[in-house]
C-alpha cells in the first residue's frame, strides 16, 4: 500500500514525480489546510530503480539510474 510511496511513483510515465515533471507539469500536493504545496516539498523524490534521492534518476526521469546515493552527481538537484 505505501510501498509505492516510499520507493517512489514510477518515472517516465505520466504520474511520474521527479523533479524535472514536478517543476515542468507544476504537480502540487494538497496539505489540507496548509492548501497546495509544490510535491517536491511535500514528501521527498526518489529514484524508482535504486530509491536514492541523490540519484539522477531521481530529478529527471530521462537520466539514467547510477544505484548511488553520492553527493554531486551530474544532473541531480543534490549537490552536496
Ligand atoms: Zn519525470
Ligand atoms: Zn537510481
Amino acid at each position: 500500500m505505501s510501498d509505492g510511496f516510499l520507493k517512489g511513483k514510477p518515472k517516465g510515465g505520466p504520474d511520474c514525480d521527479c523533479n524535472q515533471c514536478v517543476h515542468d507539469k507544476k504537480l502540487k500536493f494538497n496539505a489540507g489546510t496548509i492548501g497546495e504545496i509544490p510535491l517536491n516539498a511535500a514528501y521527498m523524490i526518489l529514484c524508482d530503480i535504486c530509491g536514492n534521492k541523490r540519484c539522477p534518476r531521481a530529478s529527471n526521469h530521462r537520466l539514467e539510474c547510477t544505484h548511488s546515493n553520492k553527493s554531486g552527481q551530474k544532473g541531480s538537484i543534490y549537490e552536496f
